[in-house]
């Protein structure tokens, strides 16, 4: 079993939850808030874990038996609450919340419901869960997971404890990664570069064969834009909008490439390269284009991943970009 020591970031959240444990002022609702992928499912875990532990201490033990219902996933006087569609609906709340919150719990001081993506919950759902919140059983603790609390209505926020969840520190998280996924420390750095602080994200994408896969591709595109071929570009830009699920990663990677690029013409150093397997090209991008040029290629690289969300054509967008990169290679010529 995990415990809070090997959770990466989030510390002042955590001593805050061990303190409420410690202190036995636990509160009935909590809201965990932050972008998908930063921790909040494994500190809901740990924070339920540890409520529920025999041995009653800060941490979950791993050992007794509540820990190891928890661990299988069988821990009965924990509710995590499903959605089958979309939204969570009334109904979703009402059957695994409202209506079995008055059962008393199995074995310990308290039951845990915990709805992952609050965000989805409708108005109703929301209002039907509110109810509950305004006279919670002494045992009950409801923990609402969200990337976006704005979303919950200003009286359940008022109602719970609202603990931000903001994304790892990035050396923290290359630590992480180099410890937990062992990877050579140049690895850890693009894929924790990549997710942006996102534990879940950054082990995900190191672990992801697709990533490495999409990762060379990348850097082959970036290798061969100097002298690529008309037609070759508009395939290129073809593929990257046909791909809209790997549209976000491609532009990430492209994104810390020209980080690398940036980097180098800086420092003139190797050592610290993100793209460290393919040091030798990052340096010959960085001494053929001007900083001004990088700069510009990062800002149109921000516009395209922006303008997804709204519908603008990709194939175009992305043609364009190689274009003008290419652009800025032939001047320096
Ligand atoms: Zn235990």
């Amino acid at each position: 079993m995990e415990t809070f020591r090997s959770v990466v970031g989030h510390k002042r959240v955590i001593s805050y939850l061990q303190e409420s444990v410690r202190s036995g002022h636990v509160s009935h609702a909590y809201l965990l808030d932050g972008p998908d992928g930063v921790g909040k499912r494994l500190v809901a875990t740990l924070f339920t874990a540890t409520l529920l532990c025999r041995e009653g201490g800060d941490e979950p033990c791993g050992k007794c038996i509540s820990c190891r219902q928890m661990d299988s996933g069988n821990q009965p006087d924990v509710t995590w609450v499903t959605h089958e569609k979309s939204v969570i609906s009334v109904g979703d709340i009402r059957t695994q919340l409202c209506n079995v919150v008055q059962v008393k719990p199995m074995a310990g001081p308290y039951r845990v419901f915990i709805v992952d993506e609050a965000e989805r919950m409708n108005a109703e759902a929301q209002n039907a869960l509110l109810k509950t919140l305004e006279e919670p059983p002494s045992y009950a603790v409801i923990l609402l997971l969200t990337n976006n609390a704005e979303s919950m209505l200003p009286t359940i926020r008022s109602r719970s404890v609202i603990l931000q969840m903001l994304p790892a520190p990035e050396d923290e998280l290359v630590e992480w990664l180099m410890d937990r996924a062992k990877l050579p420390d140049y690895r850890a750095r693009l894929a924790a570069a990549y997710a942006g602080g996102s534990p879940g994200q950054a082990l995900a994408c190191a672990r992801s064969e697709d990533f490495a896969k999409m990762r060379d591709a990348a850097v082959s595109m970036m290798k061969a834009v100097p002298t690529m071929r008309e037609d070759r570009m508009s395939q290129l830009a073809k593929d990257f909008a046909s791909g809209k699920d790997a549209q976000e990663t491609t532009l990430a990677l492209i994104t810390v490439w020209l980080r690398d690029v940036m980097a180098y013409k800086a420092v003139g150093k190797k050592a610290k390269l993100m793209y460290q397997e393919d040091a030798d090209s990052v340096a010959a991008h960085a001494e053929s284009l001007r900083y001004e040029d990088v700069w510009a290629l990062s800002e149109e690289l921000s516009k395209i991943r922006a303008n997804r969300a709204v519908n603008v054509n990709m194939e175009t967008a992305f043609w364009l970009f190689l274009l003008k990169m290419q652009k800025y290679f032939k001047d320096a010529e």
